[in-house]
């Protein structure tokens, strides 16, 4: 008898899957748009020149000794300045439990491990579509799940009405994941009033938003802009959950540092949390990494390499945006008689683009470009080089 005989390989990532068969192609016009990471102009990977001014400053000085097991203080620090604002009240109150934690899928399952064991009857409600990783991390905390409604394939914007509806007909005191901006997969995020009338609903209801802010900056160019979402629910004194991450907005993908923080009711609360939180930690991975969590103390906590870092996140962001011009306006030109209007009014990393998994399948089988195929365009895999080949694959595909 085997032990493993009954284990059947899982399903393929579905993203994962698509880089696979990307690398696997001899094609030299393939294209990679289906991987949530950065990309310059020729399609290569990026390091900030902030990041290496603080491995500069790191090389020589680092010991390898174990963070504390709510990981660096500093960067603890600097994280919530940066999502919660330079001088919030909430932070010298000491209101927020936070703790470091291994980059935002990291800081999503220590929250849903945390409610799973202190508020074990209640139930998160995601939104549809969301990043895949969602439902999975919820799931393995055995957190049971419910859906809002987000998305309008037809307009290729927000379902507001229905996600209002959705809110309003959960069980008062439900718990949502909100993402803070740059929505992924669709890139649609609600107006700055559409927020407000959210975040006025929610108290009507007693619901608890989780933000997942993955993009901080990396939407607008702007992480004060991005944050804005956030800063409505504080002004309406509501507690909040936030997971941060440093992979996109500084470029630390494999680093793995992020925060995740719950806001209190009061300091005493707070301590109480985090003691739980780095409870819970504990026996996971007992403490988290260093190099990435100095890199970030490094650079926020020093006013110049912050704003050099300031400068590069709109740098990247600027890309993106200009990407989505040139996108749409190719497409135009084409004289493609769908509207590509939504390809500009989406933000951040991600285009929803409204194509069929079999539109998706003719680009990948006769323009070697690849992609998930619920139709989903990294921006960040275009480049000035590819959108005139891109575009012209779409028009073919889509006329
Ligand atoms: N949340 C969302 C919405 C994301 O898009 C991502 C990255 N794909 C993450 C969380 C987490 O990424 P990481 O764990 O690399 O910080």
């Amino acid at each position: 008898a085997s032990w493993f005989g009954h284990v059947e390989p899982a399903a393929k990532d579905p993203i994962l899957g698509v880089t696979e068969a990307f690398l696997a192609d001899p094609s030299p016009d393939k294209v990679n748009v289906g991987v949530g990471a950065y990309r310059d102009d020729n399609g290569k990977p990026v390091v900030l020149e902030c990041v290496r001014e603080a491995e500069r400053r790191i090389a020589g000085n680092l010991n390898m000794e174990y963070l504390p097991m709510g990981g660096s203080i500093k960067m603890i620090e600097e994280s919530l300045k940066l999502a919660y604002g330079e001088d919030s009240d909430l932070i010298k109150e000491k209101r927020i439990a936070a703790v470091q934690a291994l980059s935002g899928t990291g800081a999503c399952r220590l929250f849903a491990d945390f409610q799973k064991r202190f508020l074990p009857d209640t139930q998160i409600y995601i939104p549809i579509p969301t990043w895949a990783n969602h439902h999975n991390i919820w799931r393995d905390a055995c957190v049971p799940q419910r859906t809002f409604r987000y998305y309008h394939p037809e307009t290729r914007g927000l379902d507001f009405a229905s996600m209002m509806d959705d809110i309003k007909n959960a069980p008062n005191g439900s718990f949502f994941l909100l993402h803070a901006c740059a929505h992924n997969p669709t890139g649609v995020d609600p107006s700055e009033e559409q927020w407000r009338e959210i975040s006025y609903q929610f108290k009507v209801k007693n619901h608890f938003p989780f933000f997942d802010m993955a993009y901080q900056g990396f939407a607008s160019g702007d992480p004060n802009r991005d944050a804005k979402a956030i800063q409505i629910f504080l002004e309406d004194g509501h507690l909040i959950g936030c997971a941060q991450s440093y992979a996109k907005n500084m470029g630390l993908y494999g680093q793995r540092v992020g925060c995740l923080s719950i806001l209190c009711e009061d300091e005493l609360q707070a301590v109480a949390v985090k003691s739980q939180l780095q409870q819970l930690a504990r026996p996971m991975y007992s403490n988290p990494p260093i190099h990435g969590a100095l890199v970030v103390s490094i650079i926020l906590g020093d006013p110049e390499l912050k704003s050099l870092w300031l400068k590069e996140v709109k740098g990247m962001a600027d890309r993106i945006i200009g990407m989505r011009k040139a996108l749409r306006e190719k497409l135009e030109k084409l004289g493609s008689p769908l509207s590509w209007e939504h390809i500009t009014n989406q933000i951040g990393m991600f285009c929803y683009s409204g194509m069929t998994p079999e539109q998706v399948d003719r680009l990948t089988d006769e323009f070697h470009i690849y992609m998930t195929r619920n139709g989903r365009i990294s921006m960040a895999g275009v480049t000035t080089g590819n959108v005139g080949y891109l575009a012209n694959a779409i028009h073919e595909v889509t006329k």
